[in-house]
């Protein structure tokens, strides 16, 4: 029997503010700070306390919901979330259940197979845990507590159970990372876990409109594991269903090292969190006009820049896709382009791509911060262009300029490296280079044409490699033919 895939993604990104979410702790990188010293009794459970909600992370959530093209709800609330967990000392974590802050929305992709659009069922506030560390020393084991980031905003995203191969969750996990990105709400950096994923993966035959029972797999930390834990999920229950058994409802967890899924508890119920309305929270109310507005400043999102891209310049896919990714990259390009109205942007792509990026990633520099101005860059590919250097001088300038920040013009003069087109030099050299060599001219004359690639090269190196190929070419021609005659 051949199964289907389907997987929903719940997604949870930590919203950038600079304070905590019910408290103004400061939001902190959770990899740089010492542990537990943004804290207050508020996000630390103290009794007595009371939660103040953040507008900033309201505002935030608010363009992500608009970006997915949800629909915001006018008032929602807040619902405590009971359980216990050594990182949770409040003994429940302030979320949002039967009044989300958005639903009904959508991400568009495109894999191989076409666009298609995700359904997203919900986008909902809460915050963040403290941050367990567990440690083995000495024989001894034991647990370390850091509540810098409990009471961090999280926003969870969860999607409808639309994805049906790996392709399509990766482009989902990789569309919803650009939006958070582009919109500032989320730095993006996977590494530091501002962004987790949990995959809900079931099978079903194909065919089938029916939801199979689905597992959970928790806390994948990475694109990698996401898709791996997929795979092995939707085989390890194939192989389930075919030898005659039944998949269990549970919870997973990844284990990246051996590549496996592995039983955390049998699946919780959301009765077993004893969800109740916030009592320290008032209902959390958005204006039309609030969000209105933040319409309005809404930035053109990557998904419609890509297509943008690909339309307006003729760019191939994998290059428009490579310059949305990162707003001031995409801004770059277009600055660049409109900078040299002369030159294909497909070739202003291809030098960003290709030399800045190589340039960018060997530094380990962040593109912002790049010495060449897209105006710069943009010269540099006219002259290019026009024949006045050629590429692999570019090359050679480009890399120059990102090192000291001059501009083309400087470096190629400075450096002697303009490349010469003009008939009246080259017409020098090549008489210069038959008269320094009358023995491979008289082969030549005698028969000997493919001699002629030999003087083109001996004429190149006279110009330090500097001389336009084509103007050699034909001046050459031109003397050879006139010796020939006379
Ligand atoms: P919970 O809050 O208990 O995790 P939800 O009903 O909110 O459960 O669903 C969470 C996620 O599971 C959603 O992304 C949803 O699309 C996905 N999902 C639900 N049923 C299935 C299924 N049978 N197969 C795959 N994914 C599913
Ligand atoms: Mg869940
Ligand atoms: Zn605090």
């Amino acid at each position: 029997m051949e199964y289907e895939a389907v997987v929903g993604l719940e997604v949870h990104a930590e919203l950038a503010t600079s304070s905590k979410m019910f408290c103004a702790c400061p939001v902190v990188d959770s990899t740089r700070a010492e542990p537990n010293t943004t804290v207050c009794p508020v996000c630390c459970g103290m009794p007595g306390v009371l939660p103040v909600v953040n507008q900033k992370a309201v505002d935030y959530g608010i363009r992500v919901a608009l970006a997915l093209e949800c629909q915001v709800a006018h008032t929602s609330l807040f619902a405590r979330k009971n359980y216990f967990y050594p990182d949770l000392p409040k003994g429940y974590q302030i979320s949002q259940y039967e009044y989300p802050l958005a639903e009904h929305g959508r991400l568009y992709i495109r894999t191989a197979a076409g666009e298609r659009a995700i359904r997203v069922h919900r986008v909902h506030l809460e915050e963040d845990t403290g941050k367990l560390t567990h440690v083995q020393n000495n024989g001894h084991s034991y647990s370390l507590v850091d509540l810098n980031r409990a009471g961090v905003p999280l926003l969870e995203i969860v999607s409808e159970p639309d994805m049906h191969t790996v392709e399509e969750v990766r482009a989902y996990a990789a569309g919803l990372r650009a939006i958070l990105r582009c919109l500032g709400v989320n730095s993006g950096d996977m590494e530091k876990g501002v962004i987790r994923f949990e995959a809900n993966v079931s099978i079903r035959p194909q065919g089938s409109q029916e939801l199979g029972t689905r597992v959970e797999i928790k806390n994948l930390n990475s694109f990698r594991a996401l898709e791996r834990s997929m795979l092995y999920e939707v085989e390890r229950q194939q192989r389930v269903l075919e030898s005659g058994g039944q998949v269990r409802q549970e919870t997973l967890g990844w284990n990246e090292a051996e590549g496996v899924t592995f039983s955390q508890r049998s699946k919780e119920e959301a009765h077993d969190y004893r969800y109740f309305p916030e009592p320290d929270l008032p209902p959390l109310v958005v204006e039309e006009e609030w969000v209105e507005r933040l319409r309005a400043a809404q930035p053109e999102l990557p998904f419609a820049r890509m297509q943008r891209f690909e339309a307006d310049f003729g760019l191939p896919e994998a290059d428009a896709r490579l310059l949305v990714e990162e707003v001031c990259v995409a801004d770059y390009f277009e600055q660049a382009v409109q900078a040299a109205p002369d030159v294909p942007a497909r070739s202003i792509a291809n030098w960003m791509t290709g030399e800045l990026f190589a340039w960018v990633n060997q530094c380990g520099e962040e593109f912002g911060h790049i010495r060449v101005s897209p105006q710069a860059l943009a010269d540099l590919v006219n002259r290019t262009q026009r024949g006045e250097i050629n590429q692999n001088t570019a090359k050679t300038v480009l890399s120059e300029m990102l090192e000291s920040g001059r501009s083309p013009a400087e470096i190629i003069q400075a450096r002697g490296l303009g490349q010469i087109s003009d008939a009246g030099a080259i017409g020098a050299l090549v008489t210069g280079v038959l008269e320094a060599n009358p023995k491979e001219l008289a082969s030549y004359l005698a028969g000997k044409e493919t001699l002629s690639n030999w003087f083109f090269g001996q004429v190149m190196r006279a110009a330090k490699g500097q001389g336009n190929p084509q103007v050699i070419r034909a001046e050459l021609e031109r003397q050879l033919q006139a010796r020939k005659a006379g």
